[in-house]
């Protein structure tokens, strides 16, 4: 995960509740991709250590668990550079080219210059990433399917020309993401601050709450409203029993309570749902240097791996071991 501001609720039911399940499953490495969050922050990366350090106060908030996963630092191996760097002597330009997720971000994102080599290089990054460890399953969402697909051929290229077989072939592990829209209704995102964050007191909850934008149509009290446009709704539908979700349709419908007091209904709710989350983060905010051990005893075991990969790969490649 790119450590590029606070995490919300959207990592949350998208990402974390899934990761904290997999550890039961499976021997897992989360990494924080400082490295990824430098290609698009070059520029200004005063943020980066920062915002690293409070995601994995937030993943360790939301359940991660270091005694059962390997917690880690993407720039503090560096054979995950090393290992791009001979990926993308076989990865053709093209490819990284036609990345649908690179054309997407060159239009899209305003105000920065990405036209760089390591933007375009993203995914071979990424695909050392996951190689580095020989991972068999990656945890994503439907975006990321194109990247890890880029994953696969590398891998496949680089078995073509070498003819011998040394990382297992990367899954997918497809991820259900609850649709949840930001305050405003946009897609929930740090950069539009329409955001409910992990890291948010309970007042500031609240607040959010109370700002969120309902059914349009709705002015006044008696106006029966459309519980299935309004945004508050839909949060009801995630986060409160069905009971509740019920009783929120009806008044709405029926034009029986108004907005205000649905919603303070609702950010009680919320906060009832985040507020055993919401302890633990302020503990761990209170002893920042247990994260950081964390990190070190994560470090440890994953640096363990990664240079086990790369005396294998440099072997292969018949590179000179002195
Ligand atoms: Fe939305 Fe509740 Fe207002 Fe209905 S009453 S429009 S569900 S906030």
């Amino acid at each position: 995960m790119r450590p590029t501001g606070p995490l919300h609720l959207g990592h949350w039911l998208g990402a974390l509740r899934n990761w904290v399940q997999l550890q039961d499953a499976y021997e897992c490495y989360f990494m924080v991709a400082d490295l990824h969050a430098l290609m698009g922050e070059y520029e200004n990366p005063a943020q980066i250590e920062k915002s690293s350090m409070e995601m994995v106060m937030d993943w360790l908030a939301c359940g991660i668990d270091p005694e059962k996963s390997v917690l880690f630092v993407q720039s503090q191996i560096p054979e995950h550079a090393e290992l791009a760097m001979i990926l993308g002597m076989i990865t053709p330009l093209g490819w990284l080219e036609r990345n649908p997720t690179y054309k997407e971000q060159l239009r899209e994102i305003a105000g920065r210059d990405l036209t760089t080599y390591g933007f375009l290089g993203y995914p071979v990054l990424q695909a050392a990433d996951i190689l580095l460890y020989k991972a068999n399953k990656v945890p994503v969402g439907e975006d990321q399917l194109a990247h890890l697909e880029l994953a696969r051929e590398i891998l496949r290229r680089f078995e073509h020309f070498y003819k011998k077989s040394l990382f297992p072939e990367p899954e997918a592990l497809l991820t259900e993401e609850p649709r949840l829209l930001g305050i405003d209704r946009r897609k929930m995102s740090k950069s539009y601050g329409n955001a409910i964050n992990l890291s948010d007191s309970e007042d500031a909850v609240r607040k959010k709450v109370l700002s969120m934008i309902t059914d349009p149509e709705r002015i006044k009290m008696s106006d029966p409203g459309h519980p299935e446009v309004c945004n508050v709704f839909s949060y009801y539908q995630i986060f409160a029993d069905a009971p509740l979700t019920e009783k929120a349709h009806a008044w709405c419908a029926g034009a029986k309570l108004g907005c205000v007091d649905c919603k303070k209904t609702f950010a009680e709710v919320l906060i009832e749902a985040l507020r055993p989350l919401m302890k633990r983060r302020r503990e761990i905010a209170a002893r920042p240097e247990t994260v950081r051990q964390i990190l070190q005893e994560g470090h440890g075991r994953a640096k363990a791996r990664a240079e086990q990969t790369m005396r294998e790969v440099k072997e292969f490649l018949h590179l000179v071991r002195i």
